[in-house]
């Protein structure tokens, strides 16, 4: 890799980027409250050349909130970013100024804004970040968990055997974790938490910014209790508690500590019980469901 600097302060005239280029804006977006909008994101929508943009329907609606007439707007997206994402970088060369925005909140947050901000930087391109509202971070600050370490974890992969792989590897994760979740699909969401975690401490942040917002605080026990009385609707974050003091002293003093799952499996299998019962030992051993030693030991393709 070689060491690149970038200065937005002297963007126009940065002496990596290719002669004549545009930069890349990333513009923050409101996540409901349309208050949340920045001057700044709004003064740089109106003065860059083109706008591109996860649904361009939905942006149209919030450039009409603001009076904002873009230039050109492009659409990029999951589906089209492999060609979409060449083109863009090819009108900043060009020397256009491009924004890109998000359906709501940050770009390059769970949309696939990072692949063409890997891009611009590959190319020389100035990235300049507008910042604003998040999802995440507004839950997070709101939740009354510990803040200082915190990892992101986006949404969950949707096949069971990947969401366990997931969840398995977060639980070595330092402090609160913070997971997005559409509402048909949060009750079995809480399920796997609950199976990966135990009946930690969650925060349900639903709506943030809007009419409805609300923080439902609670196990995930109780959390999903209330989830049944009141069907979940809308938008949410589920914030959930790190790892104990406590548990963390556990994991951290377990004899298996060091051992991947097969040596552990082989350390009881030498003790000449059955298979089924030394993955039940593992199992028991790591906290977590015995179907989850299993997926494990099964063979990749
Ligand atoms: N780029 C956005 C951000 O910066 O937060 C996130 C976009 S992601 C595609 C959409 C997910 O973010 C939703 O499914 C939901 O989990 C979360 N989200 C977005 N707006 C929200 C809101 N107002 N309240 C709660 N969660 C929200």
């Amino acid at each position: 890799m070689t060491l690149t600097r970038q200065s937005s302060f002297q963007a126009r005239d940065d002496e990596n980027k290719p002669a004549g280029s545009g930069s890349l804006y990333l513009v923050a977006t409101p996540i409901g409250n349309l208050e949340d909008m920045t001057f700044r994101a709004v003064r740089t929508l109106q003065e860059c050349d083109i706008i591109a943009a996860e649904d361009t329907r939905q942006t149209r609606k919030l450039l009409s909130h603001f009076e904002i007439t873009p230039n050109l707007l492009f659409s990029y997206h999951e589906h089209n970013k492999a060609a979409s994402g060449p083109e863009l970088i090819r009108y900043i060369i060009e020397g256009k100024n491009l924004a890109l925005v998000s359906d709501a909140g940050l770009p390059a947050i769970s949309d696939p804004g990072a692949d063409l901000v890997a891009l611009a930087i590959n190319a020389g391109i100035p990235v300049i970040p507008i910042p604003g509202a998040n999802a995440a971070l507004s839950a997070l600050i709101s939740s009354g968990l510990p803040t200082t370490t915190f990892t992101f974890a986006g949404f969950l992969p949707r096949e069971r055997k990947d969401i366990r792989t997931v969840l398995s590897s977060l639980r070595s994760a330092q402090g609160t974790l913070l997971f997005y979740e559409s509402p048909h699909r949060i009750l079995k969401t809480l399920a796997h938490l609950q199976e990966a975690f135990g009946n930690r401490r969650i925060v349900l942040a639903r709506e943030l910014t809007k009419r409805y917002e609300e923080f439902v605080r609670g196990t995930i026990e109780e959390c999903n209790a209330w989830l049944l009385e009141h069907p979940p609707i809308g938008e949410y974050v589920i914030v959930l508690e790190g790892e104990s003091k406590e548990e963390a002293e556990v994991a951290e003093s377990a004899w298996w500590r060091q051992l991947s799952i097969e040596e552990h499996l082989a350390h009881y299998e030498a003790s000449d019980i059955t298979r089924k019962e030394a993955m039940k030992k593992v199992a028991s051993d790591r906290g977590v469901a015995k179907r989850e030693i299993y997926n494990t030991l099964l063979p990749k393709d």
